[in-house]
């Protein structure tokens, strides 16, 4: 699925840019034929000059008359320009009055104009097609319309020279298509990639999912079994059995609900769910909960909170949650008698929420791995028996969804401290 997205994007690419390129090429190639049309107008301009400056206008017999046998091509002398393929002179009224080389029936338009012609030249068994360029010359002698010459010259230098443009051109452009498609696939395999994660990241997720809900619902299936099984009359072993699924299904709705939170709260946060808070006053409350007096029960639970406020635009419930994650795993994995501490204080415009155990601590080898999901210690597994390995990975995710950071810092047998950056 993914090659096949890759190769839809290198394509696309190629050919937007195969065409800019096709475009572009087309447009040099017309500017081209049109400066080489320019040359070779202007050089049968000159010619058409010379051969009309030898022209005479006398009189003759009391007449006005022209006089043409002076006239190179035109004139008595043989051609010395073997590129003029013909020479005709009209007279002002359009009569053509002398030629020199092939005499083709077209209509004579009394102007000055260019025009490029096509003519078949039957020589033998094979026929040619010539292009041939002609000017239509006025010529005027002391202001008086004298006649007109029309000469032509043949293309084949201006296609000549056009034709190798083309071709440079053309191989031009099909490297530089070779190096977009190249440059295509290497851009879309760079841009697949965030996609390829994303989608790698959610199979893992689906697999690990559905993976601890089969679990409890294995014990669920299995307890309702055998208290099923159990005689009406032995009420105590049913009852047992009622309190193992219940208990089960608690965890397993803890479960959900954490899946739940990952899965929706993705990207940053609305405005609508930021207020003013005083993390101090939020984080003492939280020392003050129920749930963190029960965790922390067996353990000397400390707190070091400044006594100024400090007020920050947050979501208070989900940094509630994100710190409580982080007490509760302290918690959980430090030994009977041993200390945890909360602290507050403001650091380079940052808040900074420390929480810090003397417990089990972390290898160097898991630690890297702590905050991805479902990840857990194999050896802590004896600490928690509620552990899904989502706690540490819906705190990154809501402090980072903040604008900020969480990290670690542990050394196995000696103790961890999680540390919460929040920019101000
Ligand atoms: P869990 O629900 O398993 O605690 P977490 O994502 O909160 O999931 O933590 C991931 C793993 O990181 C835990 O399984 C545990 O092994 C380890 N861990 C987290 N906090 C601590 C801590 N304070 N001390 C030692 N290990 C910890």
């Amino acid at each position: 699925m993914f090659n096949r997205s890759r190769r839809n994007l290198a394509s696309w690419f190629t050919l937007s840019m195969g065409s800019i390129l096709l475009i572009f090429a087309g447009i040099l190639y017309y500017q081209e034929s049109i400066q080489q049309l320019e040359v070779l107008d202007l050089i049968l301009y000159k010619k058409a000059r010379v051969i009309t400056a030898s022209v005479r206008y006398k009189d003759y017999q009391g007449q006005k008359r022209v006089f043409l046998k002076h006239l190179p091509v035109l004139g008595n002398n043989p051609p010395a320009d073997s590129e003029i393929i013909y020479a005709r002179w009209y007279d002002t009224k359009g009569q053509l009055k002398h030629y020199f080389g092939e005499l083709t029936q077209q209509k004579f338009n009394q102007k000055f104009a260019y025009q490029t012609l096509k003519i078949t030249n039957n020589s033998g068994v094979s026929s040619q097609v010539i292009w041939l360029r002609e000017i239509t010359l006025p010529v005027k002698y002391k202001g008086e319309l004298i006649g007109y010459l029309q000469m032509a010259m043949p293309m084949n230098r201006v296609q000549e020279l056009l034709n190798r443009f083309l071709l440079l051109l053309i191989s031009t452009i099909l490297i530089a298509l070779g190096i977009t498609s190249l440059t295509g696939w290497f851009l879309s395999g760079i841009a697949m990639q965030p996609i390829h994660q994303s989608y790698q990241q959610l199979e893992r997720f689906t697999a690990h999912a559905s993976h601890e809900l089969r679990t409890p619902l294995a014990a669920i299936l299995s307890n309702a079994q055998v208290g099923l099984l159990a005689s009406m009359e032995d009420s105590a072993s049913k009852h047992m059995r009622l309190e193992k699924v219940a208990e089960v299904a608690k965890s397993m709705n803890t479960l959900i609900g954490n899946l739940l939170f990952l899965a929706r709260r993705t990207g940053r946060l609305t405005p609508e769910s930021l207020k003013n808070v005083d993390l101090n006053e939020l984080l003492a409350e939280l020392l003050n909960s129920q749930s963190v007096k029960t965790a922390a029960e067996h353990l000397n639970l400390q707190s070091d909170l400044p006594k100024s406020p400090i007020v920050m635009c947050v979501d208070a419930e989900l940094i509630s949650l994100a710190v409580i994650n982080l007490l509760g795993n302290a918690c959980k994995y430090t030994p009977a008698g041993g200390m945890v501490e909360l602290r507050l204080f403001t650091k380079y415009s940052q808040a900074i929420i420390e929480v810090e155990d003397n417990g089990i601590g972390i290898s160097a080898v898991d630690l890297p791995h702590i905050f991805e999901q479902f990840y857990r210690v194999e050896q802590h597994q004896k600490n928690s028996a509620n552990s899904f390995g989502l706690g540490l990975a819906i705190a990154q995710q809501i402090i980072e969804a903040h604008g900020g950071h969480l990290s670690v810092k542990s050394e196995l047998g000696k103790g961890s401290v999680f540390q919460i950056k929040l920019p101000l």
